[in-house]
């Protein structure tokens, strides 16, 4: 039967891979599922994104529980994709000019090794500045103090999306690309099924994630979602420019025009096999997330940052990259929103029964996301299957044992996550009692710094 005959008791709007993870969930717990993806799978968002699963570092200065729930979910990611990722070793280089200087930076990162070890992380190295020059030679010297030293995984987000679809696929979902959702159907107030230019999908519920679009999927049924999209290009360049990754904080006169001085940013060097990526910017987005484009004050942002590190960068990029963040508005200043996600059940929310929308987040936790909105989905549906997402590979076979973590307590999470401020308060006071720590032990001595060969036995 033609699936716009067919009736769905989920239907998945969007196949980013927010949707792909939802619509695995959702077949592996037997509902009869259809995704539907208005382009191809994992082109918008997905693509641009940095290609990393990350535990989410710079969330510990103002959203630790996001980067626990992160690092947690992404050694689930690790552990069922295994064979996509690969691990990618990053170089943190301090200079003297920078905004923090290098103990406030290990801090940072001996408080992220706490949450490596959920992902598969390996602690950090600190390195001398000669030797961060021996690992990264074409670092500029003036007036570097050292480095430190930790590790990311790498992933092609689109082959990660479409290994999703597939072992959807085999569990039964059924997987349309090419077909956008154009409204939804409605009876007596409840949503029944998605309008497409086929006719409508009868479905029992309706799963919007829809990635930056969820504002405008929610709105065909009156509800609306409070997005604050954030842009974020990076420059790609067609041949592998460094051994490692880098991440390098942007120089004050590199910022664009009117850009806050509220935060550090940073400019990550990505090296991809052979490309690499440089990037991303992060500014409010203006326009349709499906038609951005690339300012010129952005590129000039990432120029202006990585050359003041590396005088050989190419002089030509070869394109560009842009994705607009799907971040959930909360109230406050940028700073603080928050990369965590929410699930809306818009039948106790705005009165439209049969519709769930999953917004914010991000890659590292897509598995994740797609357990909470599956959990409601089933709940609602009357379907008392758990998760098994994290249990099976995407190749179908079964999860090896491992070392088990818990993950932030569910009310807590929930608590911080409506007070900005108060989130905020609680990341900085782990960050300050782990600097006294750091502080006492560095005044104690007895502490030896990385060498070169270090690099190459922890990476290689
Ligand atoms: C510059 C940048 C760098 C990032 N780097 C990272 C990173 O390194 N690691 C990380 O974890 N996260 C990263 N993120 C965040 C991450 O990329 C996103 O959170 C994630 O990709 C969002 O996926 P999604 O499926 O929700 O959205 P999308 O990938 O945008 O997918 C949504 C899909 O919905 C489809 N759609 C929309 N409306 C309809 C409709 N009406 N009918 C049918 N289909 C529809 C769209 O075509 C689209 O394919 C980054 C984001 C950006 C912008």
């Amino acid at each position: 039967m033609p699936f716009h005959q067919d009736s769905f008791e989920a239907v998945v709007i969007g196949g980013g891979i927010t949707g792909a993870g939802v619509a695995r969930d959702c077949a592996m717990r037997g509902l009869k599922t259809l995704l539907l993806e208005k382009g191809a799978p994992g082109a918008q968002t997905t693509a641009a994104s940095s290609h990393l699963i990350h535990g989410g570092l710079r969330y510990l200065l103002y959203d630790r529980l996001t980067t626990h729930a992160t690092s947690w979910d992404s050694g689930n990611i690790l552990r069922v994709a295994g064979a996509l990722l690969k691990r990618l070793p990053f170089i943190w280089p301090v200079y003297r000019w920078h905004s923090h200087g290098i103990e406030t930076v290990e801090t940072l990162l001996e408080e992220y090794d706490r949450f490596q070890r959920m992902k598969g992380g390996r602690p950090h190295l600190r390195f001398s500045a000669s030797d961060t020059l021996r690992v990264v030679p074409s670092l500029e010297p003036a007036g570097l103090v050292g480095s430190v030293a930790f590790d990311e995984w790498l992933v092609d987000p689109v082959a990660l999306v479409e290994a999703n679809l597939e072992s959807a696929r085999r569990h039964g979902a059924t997987v349309r690309c090419g077909v956008e959702a154009t409204g939804l159907v409605r009876s007596g107030g409840r949503v029944t099924g998605v309008e497409t230019a086929s006719g409508p999908i009868p479905a029992r519920l309706v799963i919007n994630a829809a990635g930056p679009w969820i504002d405008r999927v929610a709105a065909f049924a009156g509800a609306s979602i409070g997005l604050s999209l954030r842009q974020g290009t990076h420059l790609v360049y067609g041949r592998r420019l460094m051994p490692a990754g880098l991440i390098l904080e942007a120089p004050p006169e590199a910022y664009p025009p009117g850009a806050g001085r509220d935060q550090t940013r940073c400019v990550f060097v990505i090296p991809m096999g052979d490309r690499t990526l440089v990037g991303p910017t992060d500014v409010p987005c203006a326009d349709d997330p499906g038609r951005l484009q690339s300012e010129p004050d952005e590129v000039r942002y990432i120029l202006g940052t990585v050359r003041r590190y590396l005088a050989g960068l190419p002089r030509h990029h070869d394109r560009t990259t842009v994705g607009a963040r799907p971040i959930l508005e909360v109230s406050g200043d940028e700073k603080r929103l928050s990369r965590g996600f929410e699930v809306f059940d818009h039948q106790s929310r705005d009165g439209a029964a049969g519709l769930l929308t999953i917004g914010g987040g991000k890659m590292s936790d897509f598995r994740l996301m797609a357990e909470a909105v599956t959990d409601l989905a089933c709940r609602k549906l009357g379907v008392d299957v758990p998760c098994r997402t994290h249990l099976e590979t995407l190749g179908g076979q079964p999860v090896p044992s491992h070392p088990s973590f818990a993950l932030p307590r569910r009310n807590f999470k929930e608590f911080l996550g409506r007070r900005p401020r108060l989130r905020e308060l609680h990341a900085l006071s782990y960050l300050g009692l782990a600097f006294a720590r750091h502080l006492a032990r560095r005044v104690a001595g007895g502490r030896r710094l990385a060498r070169p060969e270090d690099w190459d036995a922890y990476y290689r």
